[in-house]
């Protein structure tokens, strides 16, 4: 059986290997990876004992288990497998690969102005200590989380987002959701990451942007009322004190 070993069957564990890679990705981002561990240990004991043990009782067991266990992970994890989904559709080398064949211009390419007033009224509420939480949307649109708060859907601009932001101003509580070059809502809520290696001096403000990084492919971008720092958080992953650049480069979503 060794002896056949050909290209297919190359190919054929290397895919399964992108997958188990795939998925352990998405879980480590998603702060799931327990579960994508247990479920591991799982299938391997599931193999041993039905593959190489052959115990027919504990096999059939944990066979009716595994049928079951398929609906499960689906119910369990629906948001990750439309995550995962998503991922793979918008999967930068994919849009690069298309647009080489199509010649097609990048169309989420935005001018180099639309997000300067953002970059200023960060600058501007640092500098104050004015604590602001913004949300960019990328490609997938949150329409969940727009819907907790106020349809705003107007052009940006430095002073409305000042304002938005400013101290006992209605909406200034949660955070300001950036719709292509609209600022569309404010006082959306959104949902907070429970990972554990969050420093502790970051609050719920943070925290939920994280939370919205890991959720979705949006940018977060945070101006600390304590320290004015700004920072951001990206495909689950914080950017901390930004300068004017930094932030800019993030916002442009350009490799910084
Ligand atoms: P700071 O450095 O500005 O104090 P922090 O990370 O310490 O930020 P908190 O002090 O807990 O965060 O900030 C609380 C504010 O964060 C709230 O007033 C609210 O505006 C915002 N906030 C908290 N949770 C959420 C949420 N789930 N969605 C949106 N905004 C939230
Ligand atoms: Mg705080």
């Amino acid at each position: 059986m060794f002896l056949t070993f050909g290209v297919k069957d190359f190919l054929d564990i290397l895919a399964v290997a992108l997958i188990i890679y795939y998925v352990y990705k998405l879980m480590k981002s998603s702060g799931s990876l327990n579960i994508f561990i247990g479920i591991l240990v799982f299938i391997v004991l599931w193999i041993i004992v039905t593959q190489v043990a052959g115990m027919r009782l504990l096999g059939g067991i944990l066979d009716k288990v595994m049928s079951v266990g398929a609906i499960v992970l689906i119910v369990l994890f629906q948001q990750e497998i439309r995550k995962f989904l998503f991922s793979v559709g918008a999967h930068q080398r994919i849009h690069n690969l298309l647009a080489f064949f199509y010649r097609k211009e990048k169309d989420n390419e935005k001018d180099h102005s639309t997000f300067l007033p953002i970059v200023m009224a960060c600058l501007n509420m640092s500098r104050q200590k004015i604590g602001a939480l913004i949300v960019i949307e990328r490609d997938e649109q949150l329409d969940e989380i727009a819907q907790t708060g106020e349809l705003i859907d107007a052009r940006i601009s430095q002073r409305l987002i000042e304002n938005i932001f400013f101290k006992n101003s209605p909406l200034h509580d949660g955070a300001l959701l950036i719709r292509g070059d609209r600022l569309y809502a404010a006082g959306c809520i959104l949902p907070v990451s429970h990972d554990m290696n969050i420093p502790k001096e970051l609050g719920l403000r943070h925290r939920s942007a994280l939370g919205i990084s890991q959720n979705s492919d949006a940018l977060a971008v945070i101006v600390s009322e304590e320290t004015g720092y700004i920072s951001a958080a990206l495909r689950g992953q914080f950017y901390l004190r930004l300068n004017a650049e930094a932030l800019e480069s993030l916002l442009y979503g350009e490799k910084s």
